[in-house]
């Protein structure tokens, strides 16, 4: 073997631009090393906010994708057998130099996505520092002690959680590192060894955790990472056969994709897709509180969250005051510069995008819709060439109608009408998704009653997005399959294995 090769079917060591230089070609990193990709593609890396080429990514291949998972194969049996508390330590640690990074963090996320630099901090660097450190936390917390053991009269059952084997995390551009730091700690905390596959459209703060991982030398193969797109590069992972489980985060027609390739050759499988989640507003609510919730909760990161409250649900005898209020709230919202430490809203991720949601706001007019607020955002020049839309608000739909059920995935909400609570339960669960939603209520009694009338994976009550890590987080229907989310993620990312031990 080529000693300059990675692996057997081949890649050379690549040069990697200095961070902050721009614009910068990106690496994969395999085996411990950053490596050029097998093809001459490239595809440029936009800015949402301005349109301007700020990086290339790689357009890998299955040869690639060979390289990676070998890597991950051969380095699995060693990291497997480090004890839990071994693992997690290399989790903190990692935590530690990525916190280092925090701002760094923040600033290439803004840049990628578009979103205000706030929002890039306070969620996307905070969390994915945070995700490391949970599960730190909780591998060590919940097998520092005993094994859990089942006692027979004349036997013991001993469980032993054993890891999967090689994991492929693919992961979407709406929240990038948030959602691969989400899947690696566990992943790699329980003994798996994995190939990441960012989106095309987000990879910077993907190479950035690489670059970590190899500063505080976590040992060579346990975490790869291949770019590129998902038909050359994550379809060859999805399906491939030394792959042994997949964590796919990303849309429902993906989704069905990845669920085909992986299915037939039995991987572990989890699939976090789409939403349309209704925000339930009851006439009993604390208006000022609910405003600002539900307007965050359509809004957030330009409505580019899988759990934003895109139908709106209010009751009659609010109806009204409710949209008065609400509507004076998105337009107070400040839009533009995503660097600018006082902008709320910022980009959509692509022209490609943008002209969907774009699509679905012309669809609303036809479907008979009124737009209460809405249009195209007055921007500085600089900004002439980006991705921009104001919120949008649109009543008078009928709750069948398109706009109302599917996933729009960008700053447009639609706001309906109710009477009741069983009419309100109805409307929610008038979709082929069953992600999220949030009730608004003074009532907690009602609250979770109604909640628990409402087919999702997660719902808030007079609040949103208020995650603890330690709970459960999937969808139901078309939003997804499996769970992930404290000892969901333990449990997803390892087998159990009995073993019955026969007393004399
Ligand atoms: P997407 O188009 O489904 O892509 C997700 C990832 O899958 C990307 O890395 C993509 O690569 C890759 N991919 C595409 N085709 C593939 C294939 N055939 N095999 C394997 N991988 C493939 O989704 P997106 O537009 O990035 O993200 C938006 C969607 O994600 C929304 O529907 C949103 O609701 C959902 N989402 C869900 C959650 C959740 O937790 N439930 C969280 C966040 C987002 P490329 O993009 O590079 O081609």
């Amino acid at each position: 073997m080529d000693p300059d090769k990675c692996c057997e079917s081949g890649c050379t060591p690549c040069e990697r631009d200095p961070v902050g230089s721009e614009p910068r070609d990106l690496c994969n990193y395999i085996d411990g090393e950053f490596v050029c990709h097998s093809s001459e593609q490239w595809k440029n890396v936009l800015q949402p906010a301005t349109g301007e080429r700020f990086a290339r990514v790689p357009l890998s291949t299955r040869t690639d994708v060979d390289c990676a998972v070998s890597a991950a194969k051969k380095a699995q049996p060693s990291w497997g057998r480090l004890s839990h508390s071994e693992r997690a330590d290399w989790l903190d640690k990692i935590a530690d130099a990525l916190e280092a990074k925090y701002e760094d963090i923040a600033a290439l996320e803004s840049k990628d996505t578009g979103k205000p630099i706030s929002l890039a901090r306070a969620v996307d660097a905070y969390r994915s520092v945070a995700n490391f450190r949970f599960f730190a936390g909780l591998i060590r917390e919940t097998y520092a002690g005993q094994r859990e053991h089942f006692e027979m009269e004349d036997a013991t059952n001993i469980v032993v959680p054993k890891p999967v084997g090689v994991g492929a995390l693919i992961t979407p551009w709406n929240l990038p590192l948030y959602l691969l730091s989400w899947k690696v700690a566990p992943a790699i905390g329980m003994g798996n060894t994995v190939v990441c596959k960012p989106s095309e459209f987000t990879p910077m703060t993907a190479d950035l955790l690489m670059e970590t991982i190899h500063e505080v030398g976590l040992p060579k193969g346990v975490v790869n990472l291949v770019h590129g797109d998902g038909l050359g590069a994550g379809s060859p992972l999805t399906s491939h056969p030394d792959v042994d489980l997949v964590s796919f985060t990303g849309g429902t027609a993906t989704g069905a994709k990845v669920a085909a390739a992986a299915s037939p050759i039995f991987k572990k499988l989890s699939l976090e897709l789409g939403g349309k989640n209704a925000s339930i507003v009851f006439d009993d609510c604390d208006m000022e509180k609910t405003v600002e919730g539900v307007t965050r909760a359509a809004f957030l990161n330009q409505g580019q969250v899988c759990l934003c409250g895109s139908r709106i649900l209010v009751q009659s005898g609010i109806y009204d005051d409710f949209v008065d209020s609400f509507v004076n709230s998105v337009e107070s919202m400040k839009i533009g510069d995503p660097s600018d430490e006082s902008t709320q809203l910022g980009a959509l991720i692509s022209a490609e995008h943008l002209s969907k949601v774009e699509s679905y706001v012309e669809l609303a007019k036809q479907e008979g819709g009124e737009i209460l607020t809405g249009g195209y955002p007055c921007l500085p020049k600089d900004f002439e060439h980006g991705n921009w839309l104001a919120p949008t608000v649109i009543s008078g739909l009928s709750v069948d109608a398109r706009c109302a059920t599917e996933e729009i995935f960008g700053p447009v909400v639609t706001i309906h009408r109710f009477e009741s609570e069983d009419e309100a339960i109805t409307i929610a669960n008038n979709t082929r998704y069953g992600l999220a939603g949030s009730v608004w209520t003074s009532d907690l009694e009602k609250g979770q009653r109604v909640a628990e009338d409402i087919d999702t994976g997660m719902v808030w009550v007079n609040t949103w997005l208020h995650r603890d890590l330690r709970t459960p987080f999937g969808g139901v229907k078309d939003s997804g399959v499996g769970r992930e989310g404290g000892r969901w993620s333990l449990g997803f990312f390892s087998e159990p294995m009995n073993i019955c031990l026969k007393h004399d």
